[in-house]
């Protein structure tokens, strides 16, 4: 333990609204419930039950039950101040305290906008925690859902490029979202122009196996990412161009393991890239309902197999240190 937690490391791939910790998400629905309910009101069923399931711990049948945790979750980041008090939470879990999970880490976001904020402010507050640590320690990527309407996708990529311009700690872009939702086509000429206003790109990309190849491979050349998220089912077309242009892997064990997108450890993808010697980061995704933290993951590569995939401790640090060298903002 103490070898993994004295390891400078990066989390490239982590989600706010997915990474709150649990007792600050209990705090925050204890406020909502006693702000929203009266003897006239109840409070929202969707909250009470929601919140309920994830401090149970959540059970998922396949990865499409997972994006129903987040309306109860969403129901209590609909303000600036709770937006900003959840990123703060989740920037301290990582970042602080005696043992920080990691030296660097690259938040990510999807902009909502909600009766008391608009995407910009959103964003602001965000971006108000993110700046609170050195910009060696912290930056925000800005998420694109794939549910998006086009007008809507369009306003956060001009938001982040704007930020970015004014000198705002934004890195960078993410397509993410239900795996099978959305024409990406819409999306490709805003993914092109943050590109090349410098901001970094990374996919989430073939994390089922319905998502098509053609899809897969237009998200590798349209996009022109420079990481990847999940990446579980490439064909070999695609892994051709992931090794020619060296497209770093993010790489969630317990995320993939608990949605049912790979089976065990021992079928996992990381290996692949691991007998490759090609670029990956070990990050948590979600740390709220997958119960992890980015430590046990690291310890899942430590550990002997059939619990972990038993590497040495050279060829963590190895992971580590390749985790830093991807990171957005160099
Ligand atoms: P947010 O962007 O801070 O609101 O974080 C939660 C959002 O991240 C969810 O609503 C999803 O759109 C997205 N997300 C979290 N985990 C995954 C994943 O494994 N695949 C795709 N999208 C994800």
């Amino acid at each position: 333990l103490t070898f993994l937690q004295g390891l400078p490391k990066a989390e490239l791939h982590a989600h706010l609204n997915g990474s709150i910790p649990l007792d600050v998400l209990q705090e925050m629905a204890r406020d909502y419930i006693s702000a929203h309910s009266s003897d006239l009101i109840p409070v929202s069923g969707v909250v009470q039950k929601g919140v309920e399931n994830l401090t149970k711990g959540v059970v998922l049948n396949e990865i499409h039950d997972f994006f129903g945790l987040f309306p109860a979750i969403y129901a209590l980041t609909s303000s600036p101040a709770t937006v900003a008090k959840a990123a703060r939470a989740v920037l301290e879990s990582f970042l602080d305290g005696s043992s920080p999970q990691c030296t660097y880490m690259e938040l990510r976001s999807t902009p909502r906008a909600t009766d008391l904020m608009d995407r910009h402010g959103y964003l602001q507050a965000v971006l108000g925690e993110v700046e609170r640590y050195p910009a060696g320690q912290a930056a925000l990527i800005v998420s694109i859902d794939r549910r998006m309407d086009e007008a809507i996708a369009e306003e956060c990529v001009n938001l982040a490029i704007t930020l970015k311009q004014q000198r705002r700690r934004v890195v960078g872009i993410d397509l993410c979202g239900d795996p099978l939702a959305g024409d990406l086509q819409r999306f490709v000429k805003h993914f092109q122009k943050a590109k090349s206003c410098g901001l970094g790109v990374t996919v989430h990309i073939a994390e089922t196996a319905d998502n098509p190849a053609s899809e897969t491979d237009d998200l590798l050349r349209a996009f022109a990412p420079s990481r990847l998220g999940h990446a579980t089912f490439l064909d070999q077309e695609a892994m051709r161009i992931v090794f020619e242009k060296d497209i770093a892997v993010e790489i969630c064990l317990t995320s993939n393991l608990l949605c049912k997108t790979v089976q065990s450890l021992e079928d996992h993808h990381i290996r692949f890239y691991l007998e490759r010697n090609h670029a990956i980061a070990i990050c948590t995704d979600d740390q709220l309902p997958f119960r992890t933290n980015l430590t046990a993951e690291y310890a899942l590569l430590l550990a002997k197999p059939p619990l972990g995939l038993g590497l040495t401790q050279d060829e963590v640090k190895k992971i580590a240190a390749m985790s830093l060298s991807r990171r957005f903002s160099q």
